[in-house]
């Protein structure tokens, strides 16, 4: 079970590990804590922690689908998951806590029960794509990893195994490559990892270590700077 440069039992390692992190990430916040700002706009960490554990239990509702072919989809509607985000900052500390805790390993626990054929079962995404439930693990790898990031409590990219990287980088790459942009050659010299993405204008020369080409891809910064010194091209928001 592959897809380009990730198997399977890469997806749920890497879920596994982000899951780690997260955990770590709002193990140690108390009320101010999650009260305070994540690195996303305008989104406390306790909106974020609401948004992860949210996820965990849309993504319990596609084994459901996998398992028993009932078609329950990851959200009844888009308010559905804005009001899940919203959630986060009237919950307690220690509820968001436990919520993130409980979601994560009943989605643990539900990818456990699933038989092979099972997990061969289509399903389909908020984002309205189909795809076999083997896809779960690398969609909520995602998750955790890049939110884990996002709580700004110390995690960074640095901390992602480089094999969630290069499998993230590829992925935003085919994704940014479909859309308008500035054309960007980028290369992790200690990895061999390489990636040219078509867009407009002359290819900038993007040369770093793989995590921060990982989250300037993904916007979580302004990247390395180009061959020639000048700052990376501004990119516009993925996902
Ligand atoms: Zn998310």
């Amino acid at each position: 079970m592959t897809d380009g440069t990730r198997t399977f039992a890469d997806a749920r390692e890497w879920a596994r590990t982000g899951t780690k992190l997260l955990l770590d990430a709002v193990a140690g916040l108390d009320e101010a804590g999650f009260c305070a700002p994540s690195v996303l706009p305008e989104w406390t960490r306790g909106h974020l922690a609401a948004h992860v554990a949210a996820n965990a239990d849309a993504l319990c509702n596609l084994v459901h689908w996998a398992a028993t072919g009932e078609e329950t989809p990851m959200y009844a509607s888009p308010e559905e998951r804005a009001a899940g985000i919203a959630k986060g900052a009237a919950m307690s500390a220690e509820e968001l806590r436990s919520w993130v805790t409980a979601s994560a390993q009943a989605l643990d626990e539900g990818w456990d029960r699933l038989t092979d054929e099972q997990w061969q079962h289509e399903v389909v995404t908020a984002q309205g794509r189909t795809v076999p439930a083997t896809e779960l693990p690398w969609m909520r790898a995602r998750e955790v990893c890049i939110h884990a990031v996002d709580f700004g409590t110390g995690a960074g990219f640095a901390d992602l195994p480089a094999g969630f990287l290069t499998a993230l980088c590829d992925e935003v790459v085919t994704k940014r490559a479909a859309a308008p942009g500035p054309a960007l050659t980028l290369r992790a010299p200690a990895t061999g990892a390489a990636w040219d993405l078509p867009g407009d204008g002359e290819a900038a020369l993007v040369t770093g270590e793989l995590h921060d080409i990982a989250a300037y891809l993904t916007g979580r910064s302004a990247g390395p700077l180009t061959a020639d010194g000048t700052p990376a091209p501004a990119l516009g928001a993925w996902l």
